[in-house]
């Protein structure tokens, strides 16, 4: 689609033309199996390992420790139910309560099927208080799985803390780094993280493909049971032409850690100062000090972030209110409910997020068109009638 604006990388990103044409072989004429005993199928077999190599690299950690999945969601899986299944004697989880539906619904379920979870609370701005995450830990906690950022706010947690406090009782850390994997630099060298879950197409891969880093020793089961691939721990021949788009991806995205924190962060910013500075009644949800650097979610009082999304997408505007994968139901977000966000502040938020291929001429012409778009939705908005009415009172006395 041409001349669409897309704020709205947390949910997917575009393929990086580079990605794309890496991919475009292995598609075509280089269609072997990589578990294949002839030449042709080892070609892949070399490509495909090229590619594992490329991810570790952006990580710091060793190609053995990556395992290619279908997406984020199947690593998030693989990982919870590859634990508890590897330690049956440990039956408690802790979590938190904002993290995505990929995590809290497999927690939701396995508290159904009688594991005790732990879902740590947050604070106004969205971060987790240590001393309770240090207080729940227990001699039969299986697993602890925290976000490394917030998808709905960008809000980033304090991993190396986090980590210190986990492991410093020997138990299994994982981590749904979906958002934050080739937007911030992320050190496994240094970090000791034991799984971390990552997915193609948040960072320029195509979307159905994801892996699962696991630190050499972490005991944990295969998740899909099948062929030897992935040295036995993910059966089913793999998604050749995804995993060399995402090795490819995850070169391009080593190398654009600055343009993320210069170029993108600049364009957030620059969004989100004017949406403050020039719309009353405006509000930042979340930690602003520690965020990713492509993200904003800010509230527009007194009406409807739907009503809001619905006017922009006439502009050709791309946002979000909420997590891609909650809208289109009515439900406020559970990640500013769980901030104490009000009510109608939640459910008046919209994300806005960005990526490298963003242009400046793109927040312009936002910033032309969001003030008569709230302008307008407040004019006919009851609340905002009434709030108008109010202040006319006050004047006047
Ligand atoms: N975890 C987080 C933090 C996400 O933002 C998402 C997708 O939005 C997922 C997991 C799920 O990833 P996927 O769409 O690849 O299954």
């Amino acid at each position: 689609m041409e001349n669409v604006i897309y704020f709205d990388n947390n949910a997917t990103t575009n393929v990086a033309p580079e990605v794309l044409e890496e991919m475009l072989p292995y598609l075509k004429e280089f269609y072997g199996n990589p578990s294949s005993m002839h030449s042709f199928g080892g070609k892949v077999h070399k490509k495909l390992e090229e590619a594992r190599e490329k991810v570790a690299n952006l990580l710091n950690s060793s190609p053995t420790e990556i395992v290619f999945t279908s997406c984020g969601t199947e690593s998030n899986n693989f990982a919870i139910r590859g634990v508890l299944e590897a330690n049956p004697e440990k039956k408690h989880i802790i979590t938190t309560r904002v993290e995505h539906p990929a995590v809290l619904n497999v927690c939701k379920y396995l508290s159904k099927k009688g594991y005790d979870v732990t879902f740590l609370k947050v604070d106004n701005k969205g971060q987790i208080d240590l001393d309770e995450l240090r207080d729940s830990l227990r001699d039969d906690t299986a697993i602890v799985s925290i976000m490394y950022a917030n998808n709905e706010t960008g809000v980033i947690f304090p991993m190396e803390k986090i980590a210190q406090i986990v492991k410093s009782r020997g138990i299994i850390l994982h981590v749904d780094a979906v958002q934050a994997v080739g937007k911030i630099p992320i050190d496994l060298s240094k970090l000791p993280i034991d799984l971390l879950s990552s997915s193609g197409h948040k960072l320029h891969a195509p979307k159905g493909v994801g892996f699962l880093y696991i630190r050499r020793g972490t005991k944990i089961k295969p998740f899909m049971l099948g062929g030897h691939q992935e040295r036995g721990r993910r059966g089913g021949t793999e998604n050749v032409a995804s995993i060399i788009g995402l090795g490819k991806a995850c070169e391009l995205a080593m190398n654009s850690f600055e343009e993320e924190m210069t170029k993108v962060k600049g364009l957030r910013d620059k969004l989100e100062n004017f949406i403050l500075e020039n719309i009353p009644y405006t509000h930042v949800n979340g930690d602003r000090e520690n965020r990713l650097p492509n993200t904003t979610n800010v509230s527009f009082e007194f009406i409807e972030g739907e009503s809001i999304l619905l006017m922009l997408d006439k502009y050709g505007i791309c946002a979000s209110s909420g997590s891609a994968c909650t809208s289109g139901s009515l439900e406020p977000s559970h990640v500013l409910r769980a901030m104490g966000v009000p009510f109608t502040l939640s459910h008046s938020s919209i994300r806005f997020s960005f990526s490298r291929y963003n242009k400046e001429e793109e927040v312009d012409r936002c910033i032309q068109v969001l003030p008569e778009i709230i302008d307008r939705l407040r004019s006919i908005s009851p609340f905002w009638n009434e709030k108008k009415g109010k202040n006319f009172k006050k004047v006047e006395n």
